[in-house]
């Protein structure tokens, strides 16, 4: 039987240099995310990139809320929508018009001109939201990312990602390691270095390895930087977690009106079914528990 991925976020430092990186790798998580919706090949396959990249650029999920990536084109897929909250519950979908199916497994074919979101929302616990923007640009998610960390953020950024389709479903991983601001000026000469050496290095990995269930975590990183030192610190789970409940509907419905919701209900049954979007998941409402006294 071949093994699964172990759906988790596994944070490292380089000791030789003192970079710091993240190593996602998610089996059940991605498969269950892109099992439930019927995408063409090409846009589960971008979907699963988000997935990844989102799980892997949250930044450890040292903030209080959530983070996302919401990318909006004009091209035959308008929208992929990934977030992960702090505790590692991820979800994701993408809207795919006729004419997906034809394009080849490219962000710029598939999503034509657009740009792309990054987004902390803390507001959920009163605290601060960051949002930066980045035009959608380059044949894949990982360069319209870089181009993203180059001019929004100005921190030096390496990302590898890999996401596949196996007998036993989807899986993906994604390696990023980012060069925080320096505090020690006098160490800017070796830290170029340092950079230069660890993205040549990066360079290496390839898709295979990054999605290889065969390989564990520290195997992958220790093949990578055996020579850099490698650090791990403590792992994070990550699981698929939608937000979709019978409440959250009822509110929803609660605010239209008595026409629209006549209009939504079966003739026949009077029920409204309503579709997560999400998760594909449909909640099926009685439409007279909303009829006015
Ligand atoms: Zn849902």
């Amino acid at each position: 039987m071949v093994s699964e991925l172990s759906d988790q976020l596994l944070p490292f430092q380089l000791e030789r240099s003192g970079l710091r990186g993240r190593l996602v790798r998610l089996g059940p998580v991605v498969d269950t995310i892109l099992s439930r919706h019927d995408y063409p090949d090409q846009v589960a396959r971008l979907v699963g990139e988000f997935v990844v990249l989102g799980a892997s650029l949250a930044g450890g999920l040292k903030f209080a809320g959530s983070f996302s990536l919401q990318a909006r084109g004009d091209g035959p897929v308008p929208l992929v929508l990934t977030d992960v909250t702090n505790d590692g519950d991820i979800r994701a979908y993408a809207e795919a018009k006729e004419g997906a199916a034809d394009k080849d497994a490219r962000l710029d074919q598939l999503m034509g001109a657009g740009y792309l979101a990054v987004t902390v929302d803390q507001s959920a616990v009163g605290g601060q939201t960051y949002q930066g923007i980045v035009e959608l640009e380059g044949e894949s998610l990982t360069d319209c990312m870089l181009t993203y960390f180059r001019r929004s953020e100005q921190v030096p950024t390496g990302m590898r990602v890999a996401v596949t389709r196996g007998e036993e479903g989807w899986r993906g991983g994604a390696l990023v390691i980012q060069k925080l601001p320096e505090t020690d000026p006098h160490a800017a000469e070796d830290a170029r270095e340092d950079w230069q050496r660890t993205m040549l290095l990066l360079a290496t990995l390839g898709e295979e390895e990054l999605a290889d269930p065969r390989l564990s975590e520290e195997q992958l990183l220790v093949r990578l930087f055996h020579e850099e030192g490698v650090r791990v610190f403590p792992r994070h789970d990550l699981a698929v977690g939608c937000r979709c409940s019978r409440r959250r509907i009822d509110k929803m419905l609660a605010t239209f009106s008595a026409e629209d919701l006549d209009d939504m209900a079966d003739e026949t049954t009077n029920e409204i079914g309503v579709t997560c979007h999400w998760c594909n998941k449909t909640f099926t409402v009685d439409r007279d528990d909303f009829r006015e006294p």
